[in-house]
């Protein structure tokens, strides 16, 4: 931590008129939400010594006990498509600790400020300074062009002036203040419509933003508690009054809270305006309060219920944004260009909130809400986000992270969630570090053509960070290990679940992985409510990734007679597949548009009980352009506001799983998915999934052909990529995390395996196991001796409601049993460019090296110690 004693003079006579620090470091992050946080952490790990300034007492920005908000991300949205690194470390350690649940509508539970703060202790290089606001900068003429050189902070606590020395700098204020004061390119508002040829983009260019919010929470207190609004509270007669789509939610809790429409934007200025804001929204969130003590239908059973917190500082969506080389788009967003430079994925959906906020009674909170044609055009699948995005175009030595990096007003609003910001920043962070290390400007650093980019991006997806379709390298030289494992998983939904199904107005789909070179017949489950027979035409296509929109390569199609009543239907595509591929089996009529027509009405596809990783269930969507008129539209949207498409695409039903069983059996789990390079569910499912039927303990083996040495093993376990990690419930982790496990390797096929490390609680995805002296064997045993926690606190109804109905396939009682692994890699720490291990260098003279052991340190029954100086934090809990 920044000693903020050091330099104070013990009598405070002496103390000058105004105190100074100096303080000097690689890297000056300036904002401490979970962007900056994590840039702050990454740059620390990878040997910057860095600075976050952090201009309020706790950490964390808008997800911090002063505002609240609950970290989301793509996995919200997409399939499988959670963020990992150092963003999913912090939400599994906070689960895992921290007893109160995050509830959903943006009220965080204060032991996450903790959760943060322990994070920044812990991290070797990393020096946080804490109520001090950044207000001045100084710039120069360098070689690169212009650059910061200090940046002047206020410690509002202390009345200390500190003068922050850098060699490169970092803007996570959300606000672009950094940016702002060394004069660097920004933007401010909305695009008009023709800059980018974004459909959401209103014709105009404006000065509107997404706006602020304060919201409050309240809880029965078991007795009455009157409420008398004070005279400047809104007035809130009816609920009509506060406008259409603001739900008033989760009113029947014990506890409720959240309400993010409670939004102030246009006409007021982000940053310059919030004093106004905030006094506005305080009037707001009163006026609903007294509406839901005083007016609501349902005041009587709210009589016991109480406001036990308010925000008083409003929470901010959107206000400047710095402009990089590149700025992102909605274009980019729709269809990703797979940057050169991606260096981490986003994937929320296109969330614009209506202009003004709660000032503009007359539209509804947010389109998305309104109407479909908008919502399945704003759910954008992942998509990657370059380098270029996050530097200054001008300030030579200034990088940018969190909500204020370079994109326009639309594509900010897939970007601007806190998982997706918090991974960023750790890619912003990691590259700041290497950039550091060899002497460059971030622009050098980033060059899609230049020798650095790709450095970077290994050392991204090494660190668990998730950049799309990139593989993490072997070693030049090195051959892939051969893995094999006890048993592996075959594809299987489940059971029929009679209760859950899904009407074939639209065409269905379930996306699957295939991993043989045929399939005879695919068996799924229908049910037609009509009394005569009906005849749903059926595709089976080829996509490219489990968020295709588009259509796949045709492999077979026909149709199939459904008789009345429900049952297993057999289709026979009887078709070659290419291994390895996704596959998609279409049910409806694709092709002729959104509907399928009446012919189809009354007909389901049943859906299944479990949901296998990497697949999911979709559905055709078709916008004429416009608003959607057979959907809860609320009347034409105004064209100088949107102008939403014509389209046709997919769409994902992320939470379900229909019926669906191919024959031949499918075994897409097998162990090399553990050593493919690709550590997360995208074009293919890449984990290792033991039998579900097969008893623990379980192994995976990694063998070479010849011995290796390693002091680094990195493992990926499955935390489900699939779930709300922030919606779990307190002193929770996943439950088919592997908890306990053991690392053997022998120093040849027929040697004894010998124990090198034991893992006794673990409950986090990316596991980092520094050995204490390099290890050279030929194979490694990934030995797994228990998944979850026995001691996990069962949920009470409440939280397991909540969790449900948050849809956390988990928290069924159908999650298959058995292991599962995303990538297991062996490095020697320092040595080649990437740290992967190495072979080992010809054996000295002596004994013949394939009846030997050698197996280093020799094998003991201690287990080795834990690294506790890591510079990639602490290891899982180990005995
Ligand atoms: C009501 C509301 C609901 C939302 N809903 C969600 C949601 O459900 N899930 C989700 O993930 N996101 C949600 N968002 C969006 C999300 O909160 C923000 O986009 C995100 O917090 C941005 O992260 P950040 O790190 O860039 O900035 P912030 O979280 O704003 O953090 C930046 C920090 O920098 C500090 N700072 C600013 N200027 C200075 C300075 N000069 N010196 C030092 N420090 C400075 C600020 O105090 C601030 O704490 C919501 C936002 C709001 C307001």
């Amino acid at each position: 931590m920044y000693d903020n004693h050091a330099a104070v003079p013990e009598n405070p006579a002496d103390a000058p008129a105004r105190h100074v620090d100096d303080v000097s470091a690689d890297l000056v992050v300036v904002g401490g939400g979970l962007a900056g946080l994590c840039m702050a952490l990454a740059a620390a790990r990878g040997g910057a010594d860095t600075v976050l300034v952090h201009d309020r007492p706790v950490l964390g920005g808008n997800s911090s006990s002063e505002v609240r908000v609950t970290p989301a991300g793509a996995g919200h949205v997409s399939a499988w498509a959670r963020e990992t690194g150092i963003v999913e470390d912090l939400l599994l350690d906070d689960r895992r600790t921290n007893h109160a649940q995050f509830w959903e509508g943006g009220l965080t539970n204060s032991g996450w400020d903790l959760t943060l703060l322990d994070a920044t202790r812990r991290q070797p290089g990393l020096r946080v300074i804490l109520n001090a606001s950044v207000r001045d900068a100084h710039t120069r003429q360098g070689t690169d062009g212009r650059e910061l050189v200090r940046l002047d902070a206020v410690q509002t606590t202390t009345e200390k002036d500190i003068r922050l020395h850098a060699r490169q700098f970092a803007d996570c204020t959300g606000n672009g203040t950094v940016g702002r004061l060394a004069g660097a390119a920004r933007d401010y508002g909305r695009e008009g419509r023709a800059e980018f040829g974004e459909p959401l983009a209103p014709r105009v260019r404006d000065r509107a933003t997404s706006g602020s919010t304060i919201t409050l929470h309240a809880r029965d207190i078991g007795r009455p508690v009157p409420y008398t609004a004070p005279a400047w509270a809104e007035h809130y007669a009816t609920a009509k009054a506060i406008g259409a789509f603001r739900e008033l939610r989760n009113v029947h809790r014990p506890e409720f809270g959240g309400f993010w429409w409670l939004e102030i934007g246009y006409p007021y200025h982000q940053v310059t305006g919030t004093e106004e804001v905030r006094d506005a929204l305080l009037g707001h969130a009163l006026g609903v309060w007294d509406h839901l003590k005083n007016h609501h239908p349902q005041r009587e059973r709210l009589a016991g219920y109480a406001l036990d917190w308010i925000g008083a500082l409003p929470g901010r969506r959107e206000s400047r944004r710095l402009l990089g080389d590149v700025v992102l788009t909605e274009w980019d967003c729709h269809r990703d260009p797979h940057w050169p430079d991606r260096v981490g994925v986003a994937g929320w959906y296109l969330d614009l909130h209506v202009k003004g906020g709660l000032l503009s009674k007359r539209d509804p909170g947010e389109p998305s809400q309104a109407d479909t044609n908008y919502r399945h055009w704003a759910r954008v699948p992942p998509f990657g986000v370059p380098l270029r995005a996050c530097y200054s175009r001008d300030v030579a030595n200034l990088w940018i992270g969190g909500r204020c990096l370079s994109a326009s007003h639309v594509a900010l609003g897939a970007l601007r969630v806190q998982q997706t910001l918090g991974m960023l920043g750790q890619a912003v962070g990691t590259a700041a570090a290497y950039a550091l290390a060899h002497g460059l400007t971030p622009r050098t650093a980033a060059a899609p053509d230049g020798p650095h980019i790709g450095s970077i991006q290994q050392r991204l997806v090494r660190d668990d960070v998730r950049v799309p379709a990139l593989r993490e390298h072997v070693a030049p030289g090195l051959p892939t290990p051969r893995a094999s494992a006890a048993s592996q998983a075959r594809f299987d939904v489940g059971r029929p679940d009679p209760t859950h199904t899904r009407d074939l107005t639209v065409p269905r789909a379930q996306v699957f992985p295939v991993a043989g070179d045929h399939l005879e017949e695919i068996e799924i489950h229908l049910r037609n409510d009509t009394s005569s027979v009906v005849r749903p035409a059926w595709q089976l296509q080829e996509v490219d990734t489990l968020w295709s929109r588009e259509d796949g390569r045709l492999l077979a199609e026909g149709t199939v007679d459904v008789p009345p009543g429900s049952g297993p239907i057999v289709l026979a595509p009887h078709t070659a597949t290419r291994p390895g591929r996704l596959h998609r089996l279409v049910v409806g009529t694709p092709g002729t548009g959104a509907h399928t027509g009446p012919a189809l009405a009354g007909t389901h596809w049943i859906a299944a009980t479990d949901l296998p990783p990497g697949s999911t269930a979709q559905f055709l969507h078709t916008s004429t352009g416009g608003p959607d008129p057979t959907t809860e539209a609320r009347g034409a949207f105004d064209p100088d506001e949107i102008d939403v498409p014509a389209y046709r695409h997919w769409a994902q039903d992320k939470w379900t799983a229909l019926t669906l069983r191919p024959t031949p059996h499918q075994y897409p789990y097998g162990p090399a998915n553990a050593v493919n390079g690709l550590h997360w569910p995208e074009s293919w499912p890449n984990l290792w999934m033991s039998d579900p039927a097969a008893p623990l303990p379980q192994h995976l083996d990694l063998a070479h052909d010849t011995t290796v040495t390693f002091d680094e093993v990195r493992l990926r376990f499955d935390t489900d990529l699939n779930a709300r990690i922030s919606a779990a419930p307190g002193l929770w982790q996943a439950p088919q995390c592997v908890s306990r496990y053991r690392l053997l390797v022998r120093a040849h096929a027929d040697a004894p395996w010998e124990r090198i490390h034991h893992v006794a609680a673990n409950h986090r995805r990316l596991n980092v196991i520094r050995l204490p002296e390099p290890v050279t064997a030929q194979a490694l045993r990934v030995e797994i001796l228990a998944v979850g926690a026995p001691d996990a606190r069962p949920l009470d109804d409440v939280e397991a409601t909540y969790w449900r109905e948050d849809g956390l396939r988990a928290s069924r009682a159908t999650l298959a049993p058995g292991c599962r692994v995303y990538g297991v890699g062996l490095y020697l720490v320092g040595t080649a460019p990437e740290g992967r291990c190495r072979p080992s260098p010809p054996h000295p003279p002596g004994p013949n090296p394939d009846t030997t052991p050698h197996v280093h340190p020799p094998a003991t029954t201690q287990e080795s110690a834990p690294c506790a100086a890591s510079p990639d934090g602490p290891t899982p809990n180990t005995t």
